[in-house]
């Protein structure tokens, strides 16, 4: 017997945790963290609804925190099968760990010293010792290439866009009764964005799972590089500070290049761009050590060429350094995490510059419901950072064609190669409204049977 148990990112786009049972053998695909509002934050702290030490495998998609941030949970919980995922997605993997780890750690230290919380002792959800653990279970599988685990399950990866090392998985199930594939979206990611490369035409398989963040939404048409050089002519001429909240892997990158481009064709004037992240740096190793992951000129790099740090750039590691940040006066522009600003260095950025007028938010991408991210694009006019009221002067503008997710567009174009109809459609990774009008319409258009699975439901393929 073969089933798929959905135990996160069903009505809702975090918690990645899909269980596939083959006769007595488990494994999971993607082992990600809830994000976003308190009651799906703990979420991270019920029991898992299986027994971690009987899943013989973790295969993960990308090093997304909500793909990958509860593995140490399950390591605590008693796994200790492998974790297999493309090379850079290893080593962004543990990156991002070890820096949830510390936010963990210094939020808890932060509420015991408050007492902001009710119970005894806050904790954190895990240590920078529990991720640790974890990284000695990492295996590396290349895309395209199969990975056979035992006679009952084989797998191999498909480039997805999205972010460095991202894949689709297509999976090949063989309970001795019957042979079944199922192919996991993963986060797919867009067609033209600059250093990304594109999404690779998925296999067609018997089952989908298929991601749902932009369902029923088509982002609007921009040019990137057209958007990102009328927004700094505004910031020059009225001498604002340009903040852009950014994941640390990926957009970061994206911005700087974009910057760096705009500045060498000169097209926008040179102004400061300071870079307001520790782990920034590590990543952009990263995307050094894997070229043919991406789509940066490859010659450049080889040529020891600085794509991401033009002489305008400026790292800031150390926490006093980004304190000085605030008295930092326009034009200029300051790239710091977390991109949903549900927590890092952002926040003291927010807490200083949302009530200034000469600041300009820019937000680039997916804002989780009940995030700070989500609150501001909504138009607050006051929001509560660190419990401290911050009032919202600040113009907030959008930056869409940087966002990492396909729209609804893209993803049928996706799939549109396939000629053949699967027997079914599991439609995850999204708001419920979302997830729901990604399924019509692929009953709609395709004519495909397609399902939005409720959390912790099992189905038998
Ligand atoms: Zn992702």
């Amino acid at each position: 017997m073969i089933t798929l148990s959905f135990h996160g990112a069903a009505g809702t786009v975090t918690g990645s945790k899909t269980l596939i049972t083959i006769n007595d053998k488990r494994l999971l695909v993607d082992c990600g963290m809830f994000q976003g509002p308190r009651v799906l934050r703990q979420r991270n702290w019920r029991p898992l609804p299986f027994d971690s030490s009987g899943v013989s495998a973790v295969v993960l998609t990308h090093a997304h925190v909500d793909h990958t941030g509860f593995l140490p949970r399950l390591y605590k919980a008693g796994f200790r099968g492998r974790i297999y995922a493309t090379p850079p997605t290893v080593e962004l993997a543990k990156i991002l760990l070890l820096d949830t780890a510390h936010i963990q750690e210094e939020d808890a230290e932060f509420r015991n010293r408050r007492r902001a919380t009710r119970h005894e002792k806050a904790l954190p959800l895990f240590t920078a010792d529990d991720a640790k653990a974890t990284f000695e279970h990492f295996s590396t599988v290349s895309f395209n290439r199969w990975k056979k685990l035992g006679s009952e399950v084989r797998f191999r990866y498909h480039p997805a866009g999205h972010i460095l090392g991202a894949g689709s998985i297509e999976v090949q199930l063989d309970d001795g009764q019957k042979q079944i594939s199922v192919l996991f979206s993963g986060d797919v990611g867009r067609y033209s964005t600059p250093l990304v490369n594109e999404p690779c035409q998925p296999p067609e398989t018997d089952y989908l799972v298929c991601e749902s963040t932009y369902g029923g939404v088509v982002h609007e048409p921009q040019d990137i590089f057209f958007a990102t050089a009328e927004l700094i002519d505004k910031v020059v001429k009225d001498k604002r500070v340009l903040l852009i909240p950014a994941f640390s892997v990926g957009r970061t990158q994206q911005i700087t290049y974009i910057l760096n481009v705009l500045m060498a064709q000169k097209r926008i004037p040179s102004i400061p761009i300071h870079i307001d992240s520790p782990m920034a740096v590590r990543v952009t190793d990263i995307y050094r050590r894997f070229p043919s992951y991406h789509a940066i000129n490859c010659d450049e790099l080889r040529r020891g060429k600085n794509v991401f740090y033009g002489k305008n750039v400026k790292l800031h590691r150390k926490r006093k350094s980004s304190k000085r940040l605030n008295r930092l006066r326009g034009p200029a522009v300051i790239i710091s995490a977390s991109g949903m600003m549900t927590g890092g260095r952002i926040l003291h950025h927010l807490i200083n510059r949302l009530p200034n007028p000469k600041t300009t938010l820019a937000v680039a991408g997916y804002m989780a419901e009940g995030t700070l991210g989500r609150r501001l694009l909504e138009g607050a006019e006051q929001v509560f950072i660190h419990k401290i009221p911050v009032d919202v002067k600040a113009e907030i503008v959008t930056l869409m064609g940087l966002s990492g997710h396909a729209d609804a567009y893209e993803l049928f174009h996706w799939l549109e190669p396939w000629q053949n109809r699967p027997l079914r459609v599991f439609v995850i990774h999204g708001e419920t409204s979302r997830s729901e009008a990604m399924a019509h319409d692929l009953r709609l258009q395709r004519g495909w049977e397609a399902h939005v699975p409720a959390l912790d439901e099992t189905v038998e393929l």
